[in-house]
């Protein structure tokens, strides 16, 4: 696995032209913290302004429709996104999943698109509460990767990260324990192991997301098993995203 911890903000539904200063000064302080991998996921609309303001982190999506481009009106291919300077893409957030029904099949031909296109997916997976408390996590979260993860993989550690977000714990100031994200992280190392080998499995960082923020981030990334965070909320301020990056 890259030893590097890899911090990712998500904007969502969030920022116009005017939040490029904060893209800017994430980018700064990012170029003096390179123990720390550093990415961001602006909304479309920002994608290539943001890719031409920084110089470190990374820029990506936060999705991308499946299959090539074409007759879809409002949609936005992996490769387009990835001309506009998307490195990589989110696929399977929560949101998308609720939001807009996205399921595991559809999030898998994302999934594949993405990588066609030459980005990094950031697969994204987490349980409900409800299923949290019928002790029906794991194997909740083992079901959606085996339905959208894709049959093979080369390049595991440059092709695919895996962002468990438990759904209760999303933008709720809430956050499971720290042997809770461990136990997960390590059921879904278990089931990479069984999908693609012990090598492709080590190359693939597992973050964890929910509600990580400045005071938090120490804590929750501490676990050998957490390849890094990914970050709403608190990615939407230089201020407060610098705080989880110098944390990590
Ligand atoms: P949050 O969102 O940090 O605001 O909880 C995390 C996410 O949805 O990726």
């Amino acid at each position: 696995m890259a030893d590097r911890p890899y911090i990712v903000g998500n904007w969502k539904m969030n920022g116009t032209r005017a939040m490029l200063s904060e893209a800017r000064a994430i980018d700064r302080t990012s170029q003096r913290v390179m123990k720390v991998e550093v990415a961001l996921a602006p909304p479309f609309t920002l994608i290539h302004a943001v890719h031409r303001e920084v110089e470190q982190i990374g820029v990506g999506a936060q999705d991308v429709s499946p299959g090539a481009d074409g007759a879809h009106t409002g949609d936005i291919s992996a490769s387009m996104a990835a001309d506009a300077g998307a490195k990589f893409a989110i696929l399977g957030h929560s949101e998308r999943r609720q939001d807009h029904g996205e399921t595991n099949a559809l999030i898998k031909s994302k999934v594949e698109s993405a990588i066609e296109a030459g980005m990094r997916v950031i697969l994204c997976c987490g349980e409900t509460e409800e299923t949290r408390d019928e002790g029906k996590a794991e194997s909740f979260v083992a079901r959606q990767l085996k339905s959208s993860l894709p049959e093979t993989l080369d390049n595991a550690d440059e092709v695919l990260t895996i962002a468990y977000e438990p759904i209760w714990a999303i933008g709720t100031g809430r956050t499971p324990t720290v042997d809770d994200i461990g136990a997960m992280h390590r059921s879904i190392k278990a089931l990479l192991v069984d999908l693609y080998g012990e090598e492709m499995a080590d190359q693939v960082r597992i973050l964890y997301g929910g509600s990580v923020n400045a005071d938090n981030a120490k804590e929750l990334l501490a676990a050998d098993e957490v390849g890094g965070a990914l970050v709403g909320g608190a990615s939407l301020t230089a201020e407060s995203f610098l705080g989880i990056v110098l944390a990590a």
